[in-house]
């Protein structure tokens, strides 16, 4: 009997998933279904433009997607086009690969000024990704605040900044290139309510941080300890040890040579955004660190600013009246299982953390779980999806038809450019025509 799997998302523990079930039962067929016509999830949607070797993971999931056990289903949208309900009554498994998609709140007072976009729609804006292609962010500023001491922090702090001859050979969006590279920004605040040595980025990620053609990162050797101490594993005290040594190196190489600035302000936590309707400035709460967290020491200070953008982390959507954890912004599970014949994979299984890799051991553990927990039976599956999808008039876009787009943005590419993303739906869906 054939086992017929449903995994709803197409980024990375879509397709790790996809690729374990695949190689692991003989007969099985596997489907992606995606609410985007273009698949990868953060890989094209999240991923720094500039970071184009991370992206060639796509090839891997490409080899995953041409197994003959496999459709992908993209522009199917969950709750408008089917439900996890149905797709539960269709499939043997059904396997959730959906990401978190939605900012955390800061939750403090002005969030909800012009001019105050949280890391996902920000991110999502300058990836072209259809949902923010009309955030319009008016960056008519001198000075952008991020909020964050992570790697969405930094690489949003590094694409504002760089040279359009450094953005070349990048697919960053062409509306979000126009705006940026005619902003009048000169300064960004990156603003981290620890210290440098809880910052979260990875070294790679800091160290290109000194090497950009016209910013100078700037950091007050005031703020930097002598040496990382604290209980750490070995591979966070290497990590930790390595940042440390890069931002000493970056003390002094702000010497006025270059017109830009990425400023690395620890010990800050923002207690209010300032401003009339739009986005005036930014207060912050000096704060130090006991036993790991950040204590505010009532002392404030402000800084202007024309934006404000939060990276302090993602949580999930709900999807179908699953139960949501909302503080972790997880669906509730027990080590990857929903409820019955329903699974949960990377992010939404797990939080927002760890590498793209991390998720492979989530695809790879699902999938075990499945073929260990699930007997085959004669649903319709694929078939079963494609006929519900047709007489509901819904035009899915298949696995080829994506590759006619990517062929398409490929063609379209500015001289020097991997791609020049569609930006909208409707541009994806006439390419196919
Ligand atoms: P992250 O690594 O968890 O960083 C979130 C940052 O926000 C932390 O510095 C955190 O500070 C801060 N924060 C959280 N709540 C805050 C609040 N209320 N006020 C002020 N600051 C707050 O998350 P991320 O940057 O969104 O990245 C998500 C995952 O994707 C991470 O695993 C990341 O490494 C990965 N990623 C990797 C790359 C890459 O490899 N190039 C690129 C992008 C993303 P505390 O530490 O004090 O909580």
């Amino acid at each position: 009997m054939t086992l017929n799997v449903a995994i709803v998302g197409s980024g990375p523990s879509g397709f790790y998933t996809a690729d374990a079930l695949m190689k692991n039962v003989e007969d099985c067929r596997v489907d992606i279904i995606e609410r985007l016509p273009t698949p990868f999830g953060l890989i094209r949607g999240g991923v720094a433009p500039d970071h184009a070797k991370t992206k060639n993971v796509t090839r891997a999931y490409t080899k995953t997607a041409e197994r003959p056990q496999f459709a992908y289903f993209g522009n199917v949208e969950m709750g408008r086009d089917v439900s996890v309900a149905e797709l539960k009554t269709m499939y043997d498994a059904v396997v959730l690969t959906i990401g978190s998609p939605l900012d955390r709140p800061l939750g403090i007072p002005g969030e909800d000024k012009i001019g105050v976009f949280g890391a996902a729609a920000f991110v999502g804006w300058y990836n072209a990704h259809p949902d923010f292609t009309e955030l319009n962010p008016d960056l008519n500023t001198g000075a952008v605040a991020v909020i964050g001491n992570g790697n969405v922090a930094i690489d949003i702090a590094r694409v504002l900044v760089k040279t359009p001859a450094e953005m070349a050979a990048t697919d960053l969006a062409a509306h979000a290139g126009a705006a940026i590279h005619a902003s009048p920004l000169t300064d960004v605040y990156m603003f981290g309510r620890r210290g440098p040595i809880e910052a979260k980025f990875t070294n790679v990620e800091l160290r290109e941080m000194g090497e950009l053609e016209i910013a100078a990162p700037v950091i007050d050797p005031g703020q930097l300890p002598d040496e990382v101490t604290g209980e750490f594993s070995d591979r966070d005290l290497r990590v930790r040890e390595r940042n440390l040594e890069s931002m000493k190196s970056f003390v002094g190489l702000d010497d006025g040579t270059k017109p830009k600035r990425v400023h690395f302000s620890f010990y800050s936590n923002p207690v209010e955004i300032l401003g009339g309707d739009r986005v005036e400035g930014l207060r912050l709460e000096r704060t130090k660190v006991e036993d790991g967290r950040a204590v505010g020491t009532g002392e404030t200070y402000d800084i202007e600013c024309g934006l404000v953008l939060p990276a302090v982390g993602y949580r999930g959507a709900p999807m179908d009246d699953l139960p949501v954890d909302e503080w972790a912004g997880v669906i509730t599970n027990d080590d990857g299982h929903v409820e019955d014949n329903l699974y949960v994979a990377g992010w939404i299984k797990r939080g927002p953390t760890g590498t793209i890799g991390t998720n492979k051991h989530d695809g790879d553990h699902v999938a075990k779980r499945i073929i260990a927990e699930i007997t085959p039976s004669d649903l319709p599956g694929r078939d079963g999806l494609a006929a519900l999808l047709a007489e509901r008039n819904v035009r899915a876009v298949s696995f080829d038809d994506w590759k006619k787009i990517d062929a398409a943005e490929i063609a379209a590419a500015p001289e020097g450019a991997p791609r020049c993303k569609f930006a909208t739906i409707a541009e994806m869906l006439a390419s196919l025509d």
